[in-house]
């Protein structure tokens, strides 16, 4: 096949696997139509397709959040390297019930990015090792500035920056100044290699962990097996190396929900046809209502599937305590789990391991999980209030201590942590942390003050907060504007920027987490391979034809 047309010459501001995902919808579409591309891209990492989260330099110790049986992200462009399954199986890791570590899955992306960088038929890549810190329009066109240099004319810039540079909260910002003034440590949980460095002079110190999330796995994987120690027949087996104790604390002190042991108990929690054709007609209804009509809507579609499977698995409950717990979730996201910390660490293990029956809100969250793409595919192509936006995005982002869970064995490591009182669970109201001399004094009991704080929360992608250069100059201009209060960029079903006056920015478009809001449920790998690149890619092939 021989390109005919003059090259769409588009922008990548970003090359983590979100913008190879968009780079192969483009490439698959412009095949089609033999038109060709002259992509440059821009990013001062070189980790092209994988991004600093699946980076394949980093431990293994940063495991993936989904089984190789559930991560379906294969290429339908023909790619040497092939579908990740395929390529682990290729390294000798068959089990479709392992997580994968994140490195694992960068080196996978990281060629299949070269790979895609290899079909000369209808693509050029120039790559620029820098970050863009302006965009300017240009008649028709869009330039790309960075640090030192002018580029351009782009007919189409993708941003697709992952989380943008964000304000410090005033927490962290306060106990950043709190360490320098007294010379203690005070660390973000990622890169990986800065706290398995420093940890490894802390076997003297107790070290705290803000945030009970998925990082929190990650980072108690670096104070412990990253310091020497091992765990065998779920008990922990220290190397002396890792610190005195270490305190993991959130506002509720709760744990999310581990996830089925395996594809059998997993299964369990699946739906019938027919209930997920019902639920995407509600959601399809529930985008054009009001919040809280919404809401019910799609309420009124999970308590069959839940009741349903909630009596297969013998749970004891009925229709109305679903709907009772769901109204609750809705007006306090995780306030009804009320149990000490640790109760609901075990429980969470005996429901994930199949020992005990699922509770609403586990089987809920298992529902919600499975039904991530139909989410995304009824909410992130509709037309939707910024309220009803909001509404269903909450109710997205709460129910992640479930849909989110860590692994089985993740949530067991932790236990057995628990057990030889290496790791202490808290519930800390921010007002309680006391700043002292030696560290911080997490509640009120002497010996829980740490003098190490590491920071293990993702910082929201609010338009508002962010401070990227780039970012802030966009919205200055009144590009770049927030759906609602606290969400990322307005963008159009095609990733289009719409700006504050209501108008599409033609040629610029936003994928990811940057637009939540827009849309859905971004914070996955599913996601960067899924249906919104292939409407950016149909949105920038057809405007060109329009040209
Ligand atoms: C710690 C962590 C663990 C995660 N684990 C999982 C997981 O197990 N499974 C899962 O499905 N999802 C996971 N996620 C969600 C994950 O963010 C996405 O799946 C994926 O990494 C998003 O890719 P992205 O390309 O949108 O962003 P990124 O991977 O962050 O890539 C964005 C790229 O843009 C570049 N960039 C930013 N600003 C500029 C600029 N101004 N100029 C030029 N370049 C710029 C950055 O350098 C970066 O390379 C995890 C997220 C985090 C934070």
């Amino acid at each position: 096949m021989s390109a005919s047309n003059p090259a769409i010459k588009v922008a990548f501001i970003g090359m983590g696997p979100r913008a190879l995902g968009a780079l192969e919808a483009l490439v698959e579409n412009c095949m089609a139509k033999s038109q060709a591309i002259a992509v440059s891209v821009f990013d001062e990492l070189q980790l092209g397709g994988a991004g600093p989260n699946f980076d394949p330099d980093q431990s293994e110790l940063g495991l993936l959040n989904t089984p190789m049986r559930a991560l379906q992200i294969d290429p339908s462009l023909n790619l040497p390297c092939g579908g990740f399954n395929d390529w682990q199986k290729k390294l000798g890791e068959p089990d479709s019930d392992r997580f994968a570590s994140r490195a694992e899955l960068g080196a996978y992306l990281e060629q299949r990015y070269r790979d895609v960088v290899g079909l000369s038929e209808v693509l050029t890549v120039t790559c620029h090792k820098a970050r863009a810190t302006a965009l300017q329009r240009d008649g028709d066109h869009w330039r790309v500035t960075t640090e030192t240099e002018d580029y351009g004319p782009f007919d189409e810039i993708l941003l697709v920056p992952g989380q943008p540079q964000t304000k410090t909260d005033d927490q962290w910002a306060t106990w950043e100044d709190h360490a320098e003034k007294r010379d203690l440590c005070c660390m973000q949980a990622y890169p990986d290699r800065h706290v398995l460095k420093a940890a490894s002079e802390w076997s003297d110190r107790k070290v705290g962990i803000r945030g009970l999330g998925l990082s929190t796995f990650d980072v108690l994987r670096y104070l412990t097996v990253g310091q020497g120690g091992t765990f065998e027949n779920d008990a922990y087996q220290p190397s002396g190396s890792e610190p005195k104790c270490i305190y993991a604390f959130s506002l509720n002190g709760q744990p999310p929900f581990p996830k089925p042991v395996d594809g059998t108990l997993d299964q369990r929690f699946d739906l019938k046809d027919p209930e997920i054709e019902n639920f995407v007609a509600a959601l399809n209804d529930a985008v054009a209502e009001a919040p809280d009509q919404a809401l019910t809507l799609i309420f009124d579609a999970l308590v069959q599937p839940a009741a349903r499977i909630g009596s297969e698995m013998f749970a004891g409950y009925d229709v109305d305590d679903i709907r009772e717990w769901l109204e609750i979730e809705r007006d306090a996201p995780g306030d009804q789990e009320t149990h000490e910390p640790i109760d609901t660490l075990r429980h969470g293990i005996t429901m994930a391991d199949g020992s005990a029956p699922p509770t609403v809100g586990y089987v809920i969250g298992q529902i919600w999980r499975k039904l991530q793409n139909d989410i995304r595919a009824g909410f992130n192509s509709a037309e939707k209030s910024p309220e009803t936006a909001k509404a269903i995005v909450g109710f997205d982002e709460g129910l992640k201590r479930y849909s989110y869970g860590p692994p089985l064995s993740s949530a067991r490591e932790l236990l057995a942590l628990i057990d030889c009182k290496l790791v202490s669970l808290a519930v800390v109201e921010d007002p309680d942390i006391a700043l002292v001399r030696q560290g911080w004094r997490l509640i009120d009991d002497k010996a829980a003050t740490v003098s190490v704080m590491i920071n293990a929360v993702l910082a929201p992608p609010s338009l508002d907060k962010i401070t990227d250069p780039m970012v802030v100059k966009l919205k200055s201009e009144n590009i770049l504007r927030e759906t609602y209060e606290g969400s990322g960029a307005h963008t159009t079903p095609d990733g289009q920027v719409v700006n504050a006056d209501g108008d599409v920015s033609t040629g610029l478009c936003v994928l990811g987490r940057l637009s939540l809001g827009s849309v859905i449920a971004v914070d996955s790998v599913h996601d960067c391979f899924g249906a919104s690149t292939h409407r950016w890619a149909e949105g920038v092939s057809s405007r060109m034809q329009n040209r």
